[in-house]
């Protein structure tokens, strides 16, 4: 680069905006479709471990009798599968990255208590209807098994 080109470059750097960011005073704002790291709303997830069956690094683990859902921050590649394979759309990826840090640690959510409401009524409803079959069936049996017999005591 001859002189000429440097003062150049040189008066047009002082006159342009910088190309860093003041940080931290300054935060870049991530483009839309970034993948930060995986949220998941407690409102609507059904705990169905359908995200941890699908999850190449096995991050996450979603425990029924407990009514958590886990992730490991440190073991997720942000593939996004999880968040593609959520039956009730209740994941999703937040444009923040996960902070650094010393531990690997894991982020255990409950689930909220308005969706333990929800999931209690719906295993209940579940049951009676299971309860209800089961006693239609055992009625059904009986009254094929009196027909039987009374068909066996009555010779034509
Ligand atoms: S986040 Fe979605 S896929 Fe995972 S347990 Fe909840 S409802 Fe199922
Ligand atoms: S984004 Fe991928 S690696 Fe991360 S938790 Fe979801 S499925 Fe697992």
């Amino acid at each position: 680069m001859n002189n000429v080109n440097f003062v150049g470059q040189a008066l047009k750097n002082l006159f342009s905006k910088p190309a860093t960011l003041n940080y931290p005073f300054e935060k870049r704002e991530f483009p839309e479709g970034t993948r930060g790291h995986v949220e998941n709303d407690m409102d609507v997830c059904i705990l169905c471990g359908l995200c941890q069956m699908k999850c190449p690094t096995g991050a996450i683990t979603v425990d029924k009798k407990a009514q958590t859902w886990a992730i490991r921050p440190f073991s997720c590649i942000q593939c996004r599968c999880c968040v593609d394979n959520c039956p009730k759309k209740s994941l999703s990826m937040d444009k923040m990255y996960q902070e650094p840090g010393p531990e690997k640690t894991e982020r255990v959510l409950d689930l909220s208590d308005k969706q333990k409401e929800v999931l209690a009524a719906q295993a209940k409803a579940a049951a009676e209807k299971a309860a209800a079959a089961k006693a239609a069936m055992e009625a059904k049996k009986k009254a094929e098994a009196a027909a039987a017999a009374g068909g066996a005591g009555n010779p034509s």
